[in-house]
């Protein structure tokens, strides 16, 4: 780092995202500081925590005395990116958070810059519902536009009648109808771009979902082959149309042939990439904290075959096999501190292997130590 005051990083939200990117920011000389409401906030354990909204003036200013700002949640109000623009650089800036946190908005600008969606319709009135789920081909999912996440706030649809009833229990909100893709398997991978358009990518990873919420990411991902070159050109496409400063991940599904539909995109660090943290390669947090302090950018990957599980809150208070994860070698756990409900993040196991038939081999073990 350059010699004068350390670099501070201001970040939006507190949350897991918040804590590791506070935690891959301190080795490179920066400080993070972040904005939340939240007392009981997963960063304030490793950086300054501004307890208060976040379009509280008092903590804008704070942030605005950073050396950059960026986020790490996407309801987030722009409001709090716009007042803060002129004085601080903000990665990723307001526009394109307005674009990424409203599903109709996002994939009307996804196809703009040239990538592939799911079909999709607009849901903003009653009207819009007569005759939508034929012409996105007969079986969707109905998606609120905004505050979905993690499965929630959406509703699997088959009928025209399980449309309307989708929507009355959504609570009549903007909504987007997706119709159903038969994916084979579903793939992320980030983009970083600094502000002056020098863009690096992250790695293929594979997903795998349970209940709408991720369970397990794996790299290298098992898809055919220029997969990964055709999730690199997309992305690359997207950050370039939509300006991005700081990271972006997009997660597709990967069709039979190889074809890549964009299913959502997340402007900063997301699950699927944790495992960089363990492999070996620079991680996401790091490749975050560069992009949006501008410091040298470059491909992150991990240099071993690693997955990672998610420790998600069961409903019967159930705990890992705390002993058993830590017995099995290659394992690293990374604990968010909050307090155990049903369905919420807890924490994740990454996993490093020599090689893939063994990390397949402690995976499958890994899967029946966390419930
Ligand atoms: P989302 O909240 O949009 O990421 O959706 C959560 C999960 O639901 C995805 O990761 C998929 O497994 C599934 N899903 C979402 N949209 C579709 C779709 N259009 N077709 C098939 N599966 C979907």
């Amino acid at each position: 780092m350059t010699s004068g005051a350390p670099p501070t990083l201001g970040i939006l939200g507190g949350g897991q995202l918040a804590q590791m990117l506070a935690l891959a920011a301190l080795p490179l000389g920066v400080r993070a500081v972040v904005l939340e409401p939240d007392p009981q906030s997963p960063a304030r354990l490793c950086a300054e925590h501004l307890q208060a909204p976040y379009t509280d003036p008092a903590g804008l200013a704070r942030l605005a005395a950073c050396t950059a700002v960026t986020l790490e949640f996407e309801n987030v109000p722009v409001e709090a990116l716009d007042a803060l623009e002129s004085r601080v650089p903000v990665r990723p800036g307001g526009a394109l958070l307005a674009r990424s946190k409203h599903r109709a908005r996002e994939k009307e600008a996804l196809r703009a810059a040239g990538a592939q969606t799911a079909p999709f319709l607009p849901i903003e009135r009653e009207a819009d519902l007569t005759g939508a789920l034929t012409a996105v081909g007969g079986q969707g999912l109905l998606k609120t536009s905004e505050l979905g996440y993690d499965g929630k706030g959406q509703r699997r649809v088959n009928s025209e009648a399980e449309l309307r009833d989708a929507w009355v229990a959504l609570g009549r909100v903007s909504c987007v109808l997706e119709g159903l893709v038969p994916f084979e398997r579903e793939v992320s991978l980030a983009v970083a771009r600094s502000a002056e358009g020098e863009v690096a990518f992250g790695p293929l990873v594979e997903n795998t979902h349970r209940q709408g919420i991720l369970r397990t990411s794996v790299f290298p991902a098992a898809a055919p082959e220029g997969t990964e070159a055709r999730a690199r050109d997309v992305a690359r496409a997207v950050a370039e149309a939509w300006e991005l400063a700081g990271l972006l991940t997009l997660e597709f599904f990967q069709l039979p042939g190889g074809a890549l539909l964009v299913n959502e995109v997340a402007p900063r660090v997301h699950n699927s990439g944790h495992l960089t943290q363990d492999g070996g390669g620079l991680s996401q947090f790091e490749a975050q904290v560069r992009a949006v302090l501008g410091l040298p950018l470059r491909d992150w990957a991990p240099l071993h075959p690693t997955a990672m599980v998610n420790i998600i809150g069961t409903a019967d208070g159930q705990q890992p096999d705390w002993a058993g994860i830590d017995a099995l070698p290659g394992s690293r756990l990374h604990l968010y501190h909050k307090a155990p409900r049903p369905g919420r993040k807890l924490g994740h196991v990454n996993l490093v292997a020599p090689d893939l038939e063994t990390l397949r081999a402690r995976l499958d073990q890994l899967e029946v130590l966390v419930p």
